[in-house]
């Protein structure tokens, strides 16, 4: 069996080679947020575009503004004045943050280190060349690239894309991902259940995971533990760049998901992992199109989708699969946990850097997303431990919805 890092690869590897995107769309640069990029950008001009005072002060020749010096201020310049006039030695010009220092000028002096008496400014300290500006064209040369096709557009790119005027951007339309349940006892979720039946909320927690992931999803319902209705739905499902199952992985009677996948000639990169929840997770390839069935149980379908789902999205997205969101943290309390397995246990962590503390919370296995909902973290229990002391460091994966 895969450990859940294999397991990883495996999806990595079979999806690099279906590397998106498949389709692009403009989107306005407000609307962004969470795309992938489909093409360049470039810088309209140079970086700043002119010499830009970073503090406010007096913009002088270093050599004039000693310590101790007296220079006659003759003018003031704040942002966004159009600059034409040179600085002439002997003087100094008043000048704000983000103002063009004027020609001739090598350093700004911040006020805090003058005096002014009328139109005499007494420096305090000597001034030190290319003090307190940045230069034109340091940040950026003009045409110069500054994204790139594949790049994930975050608070940062956003900026700046639009800082260099790109309004509108090329990204990779949203890979679509399908997802459909499976189970008799499963029922929509705006509906009255029955004693024996549950409400489909895999349906609602795996479309909010796609949405985190980058992808669009479309919802299918859910399939009866039936073949025929399982093979149309999945045959449905099939039509989207990529078909996530829930339910029937396992070894009962009724988990018939892999039995009609394999009718259709699905080939399987794995159909177990070695993990806790979440094992009897598959992943494989219908034709053109990659499928995963993953376990039934609430916590187990969280945790599989993290694991190996969200990579597949990243990559259908024409991005790079983003690295698991670990940290490490200081163990609260004692585990005992089956070795064999990576167990993913539902944690909470407090505090910041190595003060970091995790406590595994109480729960009743996998269907208990009460304690997920509790839960900022999982603790990772590796493979071949058992006993773990209070005081060790663990690896902790993040929820990256919260933390
Ligand atoms: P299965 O993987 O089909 O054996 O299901 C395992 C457990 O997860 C059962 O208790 C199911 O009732 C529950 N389960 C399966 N599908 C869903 C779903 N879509 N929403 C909530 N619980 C589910
Ligand atoms: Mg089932």
């Amino acid at each position: 069996m895969l450990t859940y890092e294999q397991a990883r690869q495996k999806v990595i590897e079979q999806l690099a080679e279906k590397k998106g995107p498949r389709a692009t769309e403009e989107v306005r640069v407000g609307d962004a947020l969470g795309f992938v990029l489909a093409q360049e950008v470039k810088t309209d001009r140079e970086y700043p575009p002119f010499n830009r005072a970073t503090r406010d002060g007096y913009a002088v020749f270093a050599a004039d503004a000693k310590a101790g010096a007296a220079l006659k201020c003759t003018g003031e310049i704040k942002a966004g004045d159009r600059v034409t006039k040179e600085l002439w030695a002997e003087t100094c010009v008043q000048i704000m943050t983000g103002a063009a220092v004027p020609s001739g000028a090598d350093a700004v002096v911040m006020i805090e280190h003058t005096k002014r008496d009328g139109d005499e400014v007494r420096f305090e300290r000597d001034a030190v060349t290319g003090q307190n500006f940045v230069p034109r064209g340091s940040e950026a040369r003009a045409g110069q690239t500054l994204l790139t096709a594949g790049m994930r557009l975050g608070y940062a790119e956003l900026g700046l894309a639009a800082q260099v005027g790109a309004a509108e951007l090329k990204c990779a339309s949203k890979p679509r991902v399908a997802i459909l349940s499976t189970g008799d006892e499963i029922v929509p979720v705006d509906s009255i259940p029955g004693q024996f039946q549950i409400r489909n909320s895999n349906s609602v927690s795996l479309a909010a995971q796609v949405r985190l992931a980058g992808g669009m999803p479309v919802l299918l319902g859910n399939a009866m533990d039936r073949e025929d209705d399982l093979s149309s739905k999945i045959r449905r499902g099939l039509q989207e760049d990529l078909l996530v199952l829930s339910g029937g992985v396992s070894m009962g009677k009724y988990d018939l998901v892999e039995k009609v996948l394999r009718e259709m000639e699905t080939e399987f990169y794995f159909d177990a992992v070695a993990i806790r929840p979440g094992k009897p997770a598959v992943f494989g390839k219908c034709g053109e199109k990659f499928v995963f069935g993953l376990p039934g149980n609430p916590v187990s379908t969280m945790v599989t989708f993290e694991l190996f789902v969200a990579p597949a999205v990243d990559l259908l997205s024409g991005a790079e699969a983003r690295t698991l969101p670990m940290v490490e943290a200081r163990l609260g309390e004692a585990l005992k946990e089956k070795p064999g397995v990576t167990h993913f246990l539902p944690a909470r962590m407090e505090g910041q850097g190595a003060e970091r503390e995790v406590k595994v919370l109480k729960w009743q296995g996998s269907g208990d997303v009460s304690a997920l909902a509790r839960a900022n973290c999982f603790v990772v229990v590796p493979i071949e431990r058992e006993q773990i002391e209070a005081g060790e460091r663990l690896e902790v994966m993040v929820r990256r919805d919260l933390l």
